[in-house]
């Protein structure tokens, strides 16, 4: 998740941020439906963050997203006691390739209103 943006994961999405590097792909504010209810309270009601802006894919309340939207400032507070640091990141890493591979909601959308604007 990014600057006036976006992830659950990320710390400063585009930036190299400990071992983790957020690609901006927007995959993880776009599926909150894949976190079992923990962004319910973010959720516009279609599994998509109400702060995630999907033209630029940035999040736009980034300096002030909530702790679960920082990578490590939820490490720190919430995972330490669990896992080591690079664990942690490891998991990060494979949640992140595993949403990657589900739909892009905005692509999908982008191109059925293309389509619909056609004569
Ligand atoms: S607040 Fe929403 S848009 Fe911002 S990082 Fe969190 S889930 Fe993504
Ligand atoms: S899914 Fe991962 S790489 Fe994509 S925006 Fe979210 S944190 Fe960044």
């Amino acid at each position: 998740m990014a600057q006036s943006e976006k992830s659950l994961v990320e710390d400063k999405p585009g930036q190299v941020c400990g071992h983790f590097h957020c690609t901006q792909c927007g995959a993880c504010c776009s599926h909150l439906e894949a976190f079992g209810g923990v962004y319910a309270d973010l959720d516009n009601g279609q599994g998509v963050c109400r702060y995630y802006d999907p033209i630029t894919r940035l999040c736009t309340c980034y300096e002030k997203r909530p702790l679960k939207c920082r990578v490590d400032d939820s490490y720190e507070q919430i995972f330490k006691s669990q896992m080591s640091y690079d664990e942690f990141i490891q998991l990060t890493v494979e949640g992140c390739e595993r949403l990657q591979q589900l739909p892009d909601k905005f692509k999908a959308k982008q191109s059925k209103d293309k389509q619909s604007k056609q004569p």
